[in-house]
């Protein structure tokens, strides 16, 4: 249903399921639960902030009986317009659901509601000296519900993985305002399908997760960085490719191309090597006498020919200091191109070479300037079109442009997105990467979760005509 008025019955019944303050209609109100961090915008036509499961479920059922839509909303730092209300409705803000409700270090189990940020979580744990191993760059601002809906994860994911990879069950609420609860409290569990791992990356399409039990790992004693400069980008793959092959896991491979660096060097006041054209980043994490084992493994598969500088870090200061060169790139990329657009394709470790080859003559062939960083372990390369809107040919290129990176990526056995989601922004290529069978498959399962369509519509798969 498209919601463009919501009736005042409606609106009154909505009201009284939350606490005073925790309603709003007035657009002025609402405004800022449009947008996340893809930069568009719908607005609300009211927004809810419940405080528990109870209330979520009253929420879901009225919006059920009116078929009114229903957006979840973690804390909008999405890049794929995944919490923007596209058809007005109702937000849900789980921002007034923040508790850690307990954690337990005898079974390294957390129970916390979806709106705890991840770094709030993070906190807590390091005083058991335990960890959540999903570690996005923006841990401070999101939500564990924003990032278990869109399996987020950061450098961590090369040794620890996923989001996914760390939650034993969950609580939801599914479209028809009925909870259910999915997974165990321990670490094995066979009984029944698999709900748990189909509801982390659904993006609030099948339900809204109100309460979580994470699987926490022992925090290690410390870490240690290394940074190697190449001159050229084959002798950094050759490396990535290495380092994957031996038999030690990095906690992070970061990888930064010659673009990138020109950029640092033009934008920071930080000094690179004068002939580096590539950079490596990587992190080994475990006690001293581990940390030393690993890089003792490692450094044979970085050194190569083409090693400019080998750097090692072993205290925190000096960690910190090599990874401000990674943490100086947003900053400066959005500075030249504030209309970037930032895409987070994956491939297989083997065929970054094939990637980054294939990323240049695109670049070459529609005038727009690519530059690539990202999680080289996993294969997860954050590629930006650095877009200037004043360029005619590039704005008018942009589209085959982006099509083109796609057809590459998939082309490489790829996947078009590995931890930003799709939303609204992929939405429209799915379907070359899904065949029509399994998306037929996947929207009935969607149809059982959420028979009016009323969680999130719009969002994830292409419209249908
Ligand atoms: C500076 C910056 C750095 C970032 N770095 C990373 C990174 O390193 N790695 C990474 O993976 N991402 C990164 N992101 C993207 C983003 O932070 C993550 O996707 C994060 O998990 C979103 O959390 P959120 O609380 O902001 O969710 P939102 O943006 O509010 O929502 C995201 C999606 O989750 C759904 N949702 C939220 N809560 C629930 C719930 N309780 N139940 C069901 N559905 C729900 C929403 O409907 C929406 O579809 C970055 C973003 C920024 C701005």
């Amino acid at each position: 249903m498209t919601t463009n008025d919501l009736p005042e019955t409606f609106l009154s019944k909505l009201k009284s399921t939350v606490a005073k303050n925790a309603f709003f209609s007035d657009p002025s109100d609402c405004y800022a639960y449009g947008y996340d961090n893809s930069k568009q915008h719908q607005l609300p036509h009211a927004v809810v902030l419940p405080d528990n499961t109870e209330q979520v479920q009253q929420i879901v059922k009225l919006c059920n009986e009116a078929q009114v839509a229903l957006t979840t909303r973690g804390r909008g730092t999405g890049t794929a317009g995944g919490s923007v209300p596209l058809r007005h409705g109702v937000v849900l803000s789980t921002e007034n659901m923040a508790e850690i409700i307990s954690i337990d270090p005898d079974n390294r189990v957390a129970t916390v509601q979806p709106g705890v940020l991840n770094q709030s979580l993070q906190d807590a744990l390091a005083s058991h000296k335990l960890f959540w191993a999903p570690d996005p760059t923006s841990a401070a601002f999101c939500s564990i519900g924003g990032n278990l809906a869109v399996n987020s994860a950061g450098p961590r994911a090369v040794k620890y993985g996923t989001t996914r990879d760390n939650v034993l069950g969950l609580s939801a609420v599914i479209g028809s305002g009925h909870l259910i609860k999915t997974g165990v409290f321990t670490t094995k569990g066979v009984v029944g399908y698999d709900l748990t791992r189909l509801l982390v990356g659904s993006e609030g399409t099948l339900a809204i997760i109100t309460e979580a039990n994470l699987k926490l790992l022992p925090l290690p004693d410390k870490k240690a960085t290394l940074q190697i400069f190449y001159k050229d980008i084959e002798s950094a793959t050759l490396a990535i490719t290495n380092i994957m092959a031996q038999p030690v896991s990095p906690c992070a491979l970061e990888f930064i191309d010659s673009a990138c660096l020109d950029i640092i060097r033009q934008y920071s006041d930080i000094s690179l090597p004068a002939d580096a054209r590539a950079l490596l980043m990587v992190d080994v994490d475990g006690n001293d006498e581990t940390i030393k084992t690993a890089i003792h493994s490692i450094t044979p598969a970085l050194k190569n020919n083409g090693m400019v500088e080998l750097n090692t870090a072993e205290t925190e200061a000096d960690s910190e200091k090599i990874w401000k060169v990674r943490k100086a790139l947003s900053p400066a990329l959005r500075n030249i191109a504030p209309k970037k657009i930032n895409e987070d394709v994956v491939v297989p470790v083997s065929r970054i070479p094939e990637l980054i080859a294939g990323l240049e003559k695109i670049s070459q062939q529609y005038q727009i300037p690519i530059v690539n960083f990202g999680h080289a372990g996993n294969g997860n390369i954050h590629t930006n079109l650095l877009l200037d809107e004043t360029n005619t040919v590039q704005k008018n290129n942009a589209h085959d442009c982006l099509s083109a990176v796609f057809e590459l990526v998939l082309d490489l056995n790829g996947t078009l997105s590995g931890e930003h989601g799709v939303g609204m922004e992929k939405r429209d290529y799915v379907g070359r990467e899904i065949d029509d069978t399994t998306l037929d498959l996947m929207r009935s399962i969607k149809a059982q979760f959420d028979p009016n369509n009323i969680l999130n519509p719009d969002k994830m798969f292409p419209l249908l005509k």
